[in-house]
C-alpha cells in the first residue's frame, strides 16, 4: 500500500523563506523525507495554468500578489518585504475607496502582519497551487494522495491574504474537483480555524466544510469558527464547526474527530480533502493541544475508515523534529 502513496511537492517553496519565521522551509522538507521513507512515490507536480487559482480569488488579489514586492522595491525605503502598515477599517462613512497606493492596497487585501510579501512568495505560492491541483488529478488514480504544500493555503479568502497563506490550495483543488462534477468535502484539521476555506464555501452546497479547531474566542483567527456559523443560502447547513479547548487531549480529540467524521459521511461526498496541520501536536509554538505523534495514528484510522479517495493537503505546524512522526504515524493509520 505504501507505494502508491503519491507525494506531490514543489521544491520551488525554498525561493519564499520570510527571516524569523515560523513558516520556515524546514518544516515542510523534514515531512518530505518521512513521507519518502514511508515508501511515498515522488511526483512532480504539474502546471495547470492560472484558470483554475483565478476562479477562486479576485483579480485583485492576484494582480498585488504578483507585484507587491516589486512596486515595495520602488518606494525611497527600498526593497523590503511587503507588509501592510495600515488596515481597511470596517466602518468609513462612506463607500470604501481603495487607491493605486501600494499601502492602500496591501492594507486592504491583508487580513494581519503576519505574511510579508518577499520577491519569490507569488512563484512559491503559485507552486503550492498546481502541487494541490495536480494531487486532485492523482486522486482519480489513487486512493490517498499527499499534497505537500507551502506555503499553507486555509487563511486565504477569495479577495485577502493572510496568516501565512497566499492561495488557498485547498479549495483551489476541491473547486476544481466540484467543477468536474465531483463532491468533494473538506476536512480542516489544522488548530486554527480555515477561515478563508470556510468562507470560499460558505454559501454552496456542492462543497461541505468542516473544521476541528481550537476555540477561536482564545486562538487566531478569532472572527470565525463559532459553532453558530453553519453555512448561508444555499450552504445552509453545509459548513460545520468543532471548537476544541486549548487543550484538548487525544481521546476528546479522538471522540471530536469521529463526530464530525459521521456528519462528513452523511453528506455521502465522493471525495475527502483533509487540511492537514501538525500545529495541533503538543508543543507547537502557535498551539498545541495535548496531542503526541503517536495520536495521529488513530486519527488516520478513523479517515480511511470514511471509505473515501484522501487527499492530504498541508497546512500548518511548526514543531520541528516532532513533524516527522507524527506523519509517520498518520500514514500508518490511514494505510
Ligand atoms: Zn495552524
Amino acid at each position: 500500500m505504501p507505494d502508491s502513496l503519491p507525494l506531490f511537492y514543489s521544491p520551488g517553496h525554498r525561493r519564499h523563506a520570510p527571516a524569523d519565521h515560523s513558516d520556515a522551509p524546514e518544516r515542510v522538507e523534514e515531512l518530505r523525507q518521512a513521507a519518502l521513507d514511508f515508501g511515498a512515490r515522488a511526483c512532480a507536480p504539474g502546471d495547470f495554468g492560472i484558470a483554475p487559482i483565478a476562479a477562486v480569488h479576485s483579480p485583485e488579489l492576484l494582480a498585488l500578489l504578483q507585484t507587491a514586492y516589486r512596486r515595495f522595491a520602488q518606494l525611497k525605503e527600498g526593497p523590503r518585504p511587503a507588509v501592510p502598515d495600515t488596515f481597511a477599517v470596517r466602518e468609513s462613512g462612506g463607500a470604501r475607496r481603495v487607491a493605486h497606493n501600494i499601502w492602500a492596497q496591501l492594507g486592504h487585501h491583508c487580513t494581519d502582519s503576519l505574511t510579508p510579501i518577499l520577491p519569490h512568495t507569488w512563484d512559491a505560492a503559485y507552486a503550492a497551487a498546481q502541487t494541490a491541483l495536480s494531487a486532485a488529478q492523482a486522486l482519480y488514480e489513487s486512493p490517498l494522495v499527499y499534497a505537500l504544500t507551502r506555503p499553507p493555503g486555509h487563511h486565504a479568502y477569495r479577495d485577502l491574504y493572510g496568516g501565512y497563506c497566499y492561495l488557498n490550495n485547498a479549495a483551489i483543488a476541491a473547486h476544481w474537483l466540484a467543477e468536474r462534477g465531483r463532491r468533494p468535502a473538506i476536512l480542516d484539521l489544522d488548530y486554527h480555524h480555515g477561515n478563508g476555506t470556510q468562507a470560499l464555501f460558505y454559501e454552496r452546497a456542492d462543497v461541505f466544510f468542516c473544521s476541528l479547531h481550537a476555540d477561536p474566542a482564545d486562538e487566531y483567527p478569532y472572527y470565525a469558527g463559532y459553532p453558530d456559523e453553519m453555512g448561508a443560502g444555499e450552504g445552509e447547513g453545509a459548513t460545520l464547526n468543532v471548537a476544541l479547548p486549548a487543550d484538548t487531549e487525544a481521546t476528546a480529540y479522538w471522540r471530536a474527530l469521529d463526530w464530525a467524521l459521521a456528519a462528513v459521511d452523511a453528506v455521502a461526498p465522493d471525495a475527502l480533502i483533509v487540511s492537514l496541520g501538525f500545529d495541533t501536536l503538543a508543543g507547537d509554538p502557535h498551539g498545541g493541544m495535548r496531542l503526541s505523534p503517536d495520536a495521529f495514528r488513530p486519527i488516520g484510522r478513523s479517515l480511511a475508515a470514511l471509505g473515501r479517495p484522501i487527499l492530504l493537503v498541508q497546512e500548518g505546524g511548526y514543531l520541528l523534529g516532532a513533524l516527522r512522526p507524527a506523519l509517520l504515524a498518520l500514514l500508518e493509520g490511514l494505510t
